[in-house]
């Protein structure tokens, strides 16, 4: 049984077919790439799974689970984690202050709780800044723990973007761009993290990547999508060599893998 299969999905704006009978599945533990031309349906397709929007046919099921029908927060509490291809952060706080926002989702006391400073709460404020601490650690962002996240460069931002997302204690981790914006280092170092996110912490990963080097490096499995239909299907290698996939999208980028 696959973490996540969406089947036969279709998803329609008006007179746009934006997915047309889209069928994935993302088994635990893998990292699947997600490529195609702009407009392909991509992040509509993430929509969808996260709950954004709702499908026009179809099914998404989570852990064999039908959630096509559940709310956005639903699908986040079962564990479906999502970054966003424009940063999703809290603008004039800093970076730990983000990852604390962000685990608020899951923290077991009530607002009102928090907010008047019940004594339970001191231990579980002590614990999300621990884990918050372990995650900084983890995806090198220690040195930028109280920093204000305005004043932080792009390819750092990326990276606080992701921390946040793994605050949320994801089993599947949606990224939608990571790379956008990053220079090759950052790219390289950004392809570390996921690599060691699903061999030490055990995360699935579904990615929408159009740096094809990372999507070589670190998918197990690609699917293409292409004017809101599925064009092929594969591991990267095969993927890079099939023809129609570099008539409609890799032109000259395979020379660059
Ligand atoms: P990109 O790589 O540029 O982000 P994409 O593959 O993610 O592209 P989508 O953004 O999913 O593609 O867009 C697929 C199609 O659906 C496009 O024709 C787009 O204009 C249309 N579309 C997406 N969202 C909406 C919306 N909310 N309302 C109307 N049309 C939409």
């Amino acid at each position: 049984m696959g973490l996540l299969e969406v089947h036969g999905v279709t998803k329609t704006f008006g007179g746009i077919t934006a997915n047309s009978d889209v069928t994935l599945d993302v088994s635990e533990w893998e990292i699947v790439g997600l490529i195609g031309p702009n407009g392909a349906g991509k992040t509509t397709l993430f929509n969808c799974i996260t709950g954004v929007y709702p499908i026009d046919s179809g099914v998404i099921r989570f852990r064999g689970t039908d959630i096509s029908d559940l709310k956005t927060h639903e699908r986040a509490e079962l564990g479906i984690g999502r970054s966003f291809q424009n940063l999703g952060l809290v603008r004039g706080t800093t970076v730990l202050q983000n990852l604390i926002t962000a685990q608020h989702m899951t923290v077991p006391y009530g607002v009102m709780a928090g907010m008047v400073g019940a004594p339970e709460t001191y231990a579980v404020e002590r614990e999300v800044v621990g884990k918050a601490d372990q995650i900084l650690n983890f995806t090198d962002l220690m040195e930028y723990r109280n920093e204000i996240v305005d004043d932080l460069p792009y390819g750092v931002l990326k990276n606080v973007e992701l921390a946040t997302v793994l605050a949320t204690d994801p089993q599947l981790l949606m990224l939608d761009e990571p790379s956008s914006g990053l220079s090759p280092t950052e790219s390289d170092r950004l392809g570390d993290i996921l690599l060691r996110l699903r061999e030490e912490l055990g995360v699935t990963i579904l990615m929408i990547e159009h740096h094809v080097p990372l999507v070589l490096r670190v998918c197990d499995f690609v699917y293409v999508l292409n004017f809101g239909t599925l064009l092929a299907q594969g591991k990267p290698k095969e993927i890079r060599e099939h023809p129609e996939v570099i008539a409609a999208y890799l032109g000259g980028e395979t020379d660059a893998a």
